[in-house]
């Protein structure tokens, strides 16, 4: 495979200056509700904040790739002073919590960087920060021609099967075809 040019996108969380405002959720759930901007709900953000105002801790975390494992063990950070959740820096969608799951059908839920394309300059998430906790960078990089990834509907299906069983699902997309 030879080598392709790509813009490399990246948000920097600088947890120091996080308040725990929440609007980095709230914008993020609204963008993604159907119809757009009809609701908000900040189980369905792909950013969640972890907040702790009693230990100061205030950590925005995105929701990264739908894993079918539970950990066999657990990490925990201490930094500064604060002691983190044993999950708490972790971003997958996963059996072992209901984090960046779809809250009616289960689904995992992962950042799109606002559907790769954000409506406007930056990320909603970023736009509407004013704690400028989260700093956005975009970068251009030589790297190997990626070989095709799951698509968001292939990620959804994987993580139906792994729920309900392959054979559960077939039954209910034939149902649903006949209906
Ligand atoms: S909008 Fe910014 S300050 Fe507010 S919770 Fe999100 S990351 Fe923290
Ligand atoms: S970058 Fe866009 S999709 Fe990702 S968490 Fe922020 S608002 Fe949501």
């Amino acid at each position: 495979m030879g080598k392709v040019k790509k813009i490399v996108k990246s948000i920097t969380i600088v947890a120091d200056k996080c308040n725990g405002c929440r609007a980095c959720e709230l914008i993020c759930s609204a963008y993604h509700a159907s119809p757009r901007y009809s609701s908000s709900n900040p189980a369905r953000s792909r950013i969640r904040v972890v907040r702790e105002p009693l230990r100061d801790i205030y950590l925005p975390v995105y929701a990264g790739e739908y894993t079918a494992a539970e950990c066999t063990g657990r990490d925990k950070y201490i930094i500064d002073g604060k002691e983190y959740d044993e999950c708490g820096f972790c971003r997958a969608s996963c059996p072992s919590r209901d984090l960046f799951k779809e809250p009616d059908s289960g689904l995992p839920l992962k950042c799109d960087m606002c559907e790769d394309q954000a409506p406007g300059e930056k990320p909603l998430c970023v736009e509407w920060c004013d704690a400028e906790a989260l700093v956005y960078v975009e970068r251009e990089e030589e790297v190997e021609e990626a070989e095709a990834k799951p698509g968001e509907v292939e990620v959804g299906v994987e993580s139906l099967i792994d729920r309900y069983g392959l054979q559960q699902v077939l039954d209910t997309v034939a149902r649903m075809a006949k209906s």
